[in-house]
C-alpha cells in the first residue's frame, strides 16, 4: 500500500455546514479542531436554507418557547424525544441572539426588533391561529448564518481542509481514533489522527428523483457509520416538502405561505381549506399533511390541467382578497414580494418564466429532509443501541444526527435551530472530552481497508454505469418509498434495491486517473445512497402504522400503543436487523392531530 499522510489534531469534524462550523467555533474554544469538508464550507446546504430559523423570541407577538415546544412535538405527530425538544426550544432563543450579535444580517422590524415571520405548524397555542416566529435575512437566511459562522471559526483559528472526502471512519472496539480522507485534488489518502470525530455531514435527499437536495446530499456519514457498527435511528422518516418547483423539485420556501401565498388546485380552490385536511391553520399545516393533501388532489384528478402539480400562489391579487376575507389588515405588493422573498421570485424567473407576482408557480412535494439518522444523546454523543450506549469521543450533530427532536415530521424552521443549538451542544461536549482524554495508538495499516475497495472499484472493466445504477435506484424510491406507502410498493422498492446492491458489485468507473476524480468519488458516494435507500425501505417495511412522514396506505392509523417507538437499524453482514427503544415523554400526551 502507497504510505499515507498522517495529521493529528485533538478533534476532526466532518462538515463545514451549519452544524459542523457552530460545533467548530465551540470545540475551538478548549481543542486543536480540523474541519474536513469535501466542498469548500460555504458551498455547504445550509447555504440554501432559504425561510428561516425559529425562536420564540415573541417581537412582534406574544410568544412562549413552551409553544414552540408544543408545536414541535405536535409536529413530530409525537414521535420527538420530549427532553431534547426542551432542549431545543429553549436554547433557540440565545443561539438566534447570539448569531446576531455575531453579526448576523437578520431583517428588521421598524423597532429594530428581529423581524419574524408565518411558518407551517408553527402557532400560537392558546388560539390554534399561525404565530411569526421565523426569524429571517430575506429569503436566504442559511446563506446568512454559514457566512457567519465561517467568518467566525476563522477569527478562532479553526484549521480547514477544503474539499477533502472522508471515506472512512477509524474504530477500535469501543474506541474513535480518526477518520481517513481522500484530498480531491490529488486523490491521495490522508488519515487524520484524533480524540474525538464528529459527524456533521447533512442529508441524503439523493436517494429521490425529484428532491430540494444539493447533489452532494449523499449521506456518506451515516453509510460509514452504518460500515462501523453504528445503527441509524427512524430511517423510515424522509419528510418531503410539499412545495418543490415542479419537475424540479428545486425548493419553492414555506415562507411563501408564511408572508400569504396559498395553494390552488386544478379546480381554483384553496383546497387545504377543506375539512378533511386542514380548515384551522389551512396552507400552513405542518408538511406531512400538505404534501399528502397535495397527492390527494393530484389522484383525485384536481391538478392543473389534471397533471401531478398544483399551484402556489403569491399574487398580491389572490393573497390581498384571502386577507380581505379573512378581516386581517395585512396587505402586499410587489416590493414586499421582491424584499421579503427575493431569492424565490429569482428562482422562479429563471427556471420557470413565471413572474410571481403575476402568476401562480407550479409545485409538487420534492424530498427534502431526513428526520431519522445517526442516534445521539442531547450533547452530540452517539449512541449504539436501544439502551443508548455512548460510543465515546463519537458525535454527530445537525441533518446527519437523529436526537431525536423532528420525530416523524420536521416542523420548517426547525433544522436551523437544530444546527446550531445541538452544534453547539457537541462542540463544548467534544472540548471537555478531549481535554479530559488521551490520544490513543492509531492501528497499524488503519487506511488499508477503504485503500482496497478504492483500489477494486477502479479495476472493474466490465459492468454498468454509476449514472445507470443512480437513476435506477431514484426511480424506485420515488415510485415506491414516497408520500404514501405500502407494504407491496416497499417490498419492490427492497426487491430491486438488492439487485441494485448487487450490480454496484461491478460499477465501472471510467476515469482511472487521481486528480479531481469525481467519477471515482460520485461512485463511491452511489454505494452510500444506495445502503441509506435499503435502510429506509427495511425500516419503512417493518412500520405497520401511519405517522408523520411515514404515511401507509395499508395501515392508515397511528398505533400509539404498539409504535411509539424509535427504530434502530443495524448492518450485519450483508443484511440488516432492528431493535426499538422507547419515546421519551413529557409535558405532552399523544393525541390526534387536528390543524
Ligand atoms: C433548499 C433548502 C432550503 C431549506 N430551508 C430551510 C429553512 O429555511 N429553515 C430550516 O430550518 N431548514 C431549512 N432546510 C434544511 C436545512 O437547511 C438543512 O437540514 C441543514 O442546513 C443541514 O445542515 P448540516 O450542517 O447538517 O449539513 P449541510 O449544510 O448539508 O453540510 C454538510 C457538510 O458535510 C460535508 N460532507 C458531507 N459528506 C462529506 C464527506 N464524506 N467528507 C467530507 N465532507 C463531507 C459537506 O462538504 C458539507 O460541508 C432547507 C434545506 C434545503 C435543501
Amino acid at each position: 500500500m502507497a504510505k499515507v499522510q498522517t495529521h493529528t489534531f485533538d478533534a476532526v469534524i466532518v462538515g463545514a455546514g451549519g452544524a459542523g462550523l457552530m460545533a467548530a467555533l465551540y470545540a475551538s474554544k478548549g481543542a486543536n479542531v480540523a474541519v474536513l469538508s469535501k466542498l469548500y464550507p460555504t458551498r455547504s446546504h445550509t447555504g440554501a436554507a432559504q425561510g428561516g430559523i425559529g425562536a420564540a423570541l415573541g417581537n412582534s407577538e406574544e410568544d412562549h418557547w413552551e409553544w414552540h415546544a408544543y408545536d414541535t412535538v405536535k409536529g413530530s405527530d409525537y414521535l420527538a424525544d420530549q427532553d431534547a425538544v426542551d432542549v431545543l426550544c429553549k436554547e433557540a432563543i440565545d443561539t438566534v441572539i447570539e448569531l446576531e450579535l455575531m453579526g448576523l444580517p437578520f431583517d428588521r422590524f421598524p423597532d429594530g426588533s428581529i423581524s419574524q415571520r408565518r411558518f407551517g405548524g408553527h402557532t400560537n397555542n392558546d388560539t390554534g391561529k399561525p404565530v411569526t416566529r421565523a426569524c429571517h435575512a430575506a429569503d436566504r437566511t442559511g446563506h446568512m448564518i454559514l457566512q457567519t459562522l465561517y467568518q467566525q471559526c476563522i477569527k478562532n483559528n479553526v484549521n480547514f481542509y477544503d474539499e477533502f472526502h472522508v471515506v472512512d471512519l477509524i474504530r477500535v472496539d469501543d474506541t474513535v481514533r480518526g477518520v481517513v480522507a481522500i484530498e480531491i485534488a490529488t486523490g491521495e489518502f490522508h488519515i487524520f489522527h484524533s480524540k474525538a470525530v464528529l459527524f456533521a455531514t447533512g442529508g441524503w435527499g439523493r436517494c429521490w428523483e425529484v428532491t430540494s437536495n444539493a447533489h452532494s446530499l449523499t449521506g456518506d456519514g451515516p453509510a460509514i457509520c452504518l460500515r462501523r457498527g453504528i445503527p441509524l435511528e427512524d430511517m423510515e422518516f424522509f419528510q418531503f416538502h410539499p412545495t418543490g418547483i415542479y419537475k424540479l423539485g428545486i425548493l419553492i420556501t414555506e415562507g411563501v405561505r408564511g408572508e400569504g401565498g396559498v395553494l390552488i388546485n386544478g379546480e381554483g380552490e384553496r383546497f387545504m381549506a377543506k375539512p378533511e385536511y386542514a380548515p384551522n391553520i389551512k396552507d400552513l399545516a405542518s408538511r406531512d399533511v400538505v404534501s399528502r393533501a397535495i397527492y390527494l388532489e393530484v389522484m383525485a384528478g384536481r391538478g392543473i390541467n389534471g397533471k401531478n402539480y398544483v399551484h402556489l400562489d403569491i399574487t398580491p391579487e389572490t393573497v390581498n382578497r384571502y386577507f380581505e376575507e379573512e378581516g386581517s389588515e395585512r396587505r402586499i405588493d410587489r416590493a414586499y414580494i421582491e424584499a421579503k422573498l427575493p431569492d424565490i421570485a429569482d428562482f422562479t424567473r429563471t427556471y420557470l418564466g413565471v413572474d410571481p407576482v403575476t402568476e401562480p408557480m407550479p409545485v409538487q412535494p420534492t424530498a427534502h429532509y431526513g428526520m431519522g439518522g445517526i442516534p445521539t444523546d442531547i450533547d452530540g454523543c452517539v449512541v449504539l443501541d436501544s439502551s443508548n450506549k455512548v460510543l465515546p469521543g463519537m458525535y454527530a450533530a445537525g441533518e446527519t444526527a437523529c436526537v431525536s427532536v423532528h420525530g416523524a415530521n420536521r416542523l420548517g424552521t426547525n433544522s436551523l435551530v437544530d444546527l446550531v443549538v445541538f452544534g453547539r451542544r457537541t462542540g463544548v461536549h467534544m472540548a471537555s472530552f478531549c481535554q479530559e482524554t488521551a490520544l490513543l495508538p492509531l492501528p497499524e495499516n488503519a487506511a488499508d481497508e477503504v485503500m482496497a475497495s478504492f483500489e477494486a472499484m477502479l479495476k472493474t472493466e466490465k459492468g454498468i454505469k454509476p449514472h445507470e445504477l443512480r437513476k435506477a435506484m431514484q426511480t424506485t424510491m420515488t415510485a415506491n418509498v414516497s408520500v404514501f406507502r405500502t407494504e407491496e410498493t416497499m417490498s419492490k422498492a427492497m426487491k430491486d434495491l438488492a439487485e441494485l446492491r448487487a450490480d454496484f458489485q461491478n460499477v465501472v468507473v471510467e476515469d482511472k486517473g487521481k486528480q479531481f476524480n469525481s467519477d471515482l468519488l460520485e461512485t463511491w458516494e452511489l454505494g452510500c445512497l444506495l445502503e441509506l435507500a435499503e435502510v429506509t425501505a427495511v425500516s419503512a417495511l417493518a412500520r405497520p402504522e401511519s405517522r408523520g412522514a411515514h404515511a401507509r396506505d395499508d395501515f392508515p392509523d397511528r398505533n400509539d400503543e404498539e409504535w411509539l417507538r424509535h427504530s434502530f437499524c443495524h448492518k450485519e453482514g450483508d443484511s440488516y436487523r432492528l431493535d426499538y427503544k422507547p419515546v421519551t415523554l413529557g409535558r405532552y400526551e399523544p393525541k390526534p392531530r387536528v390543524y
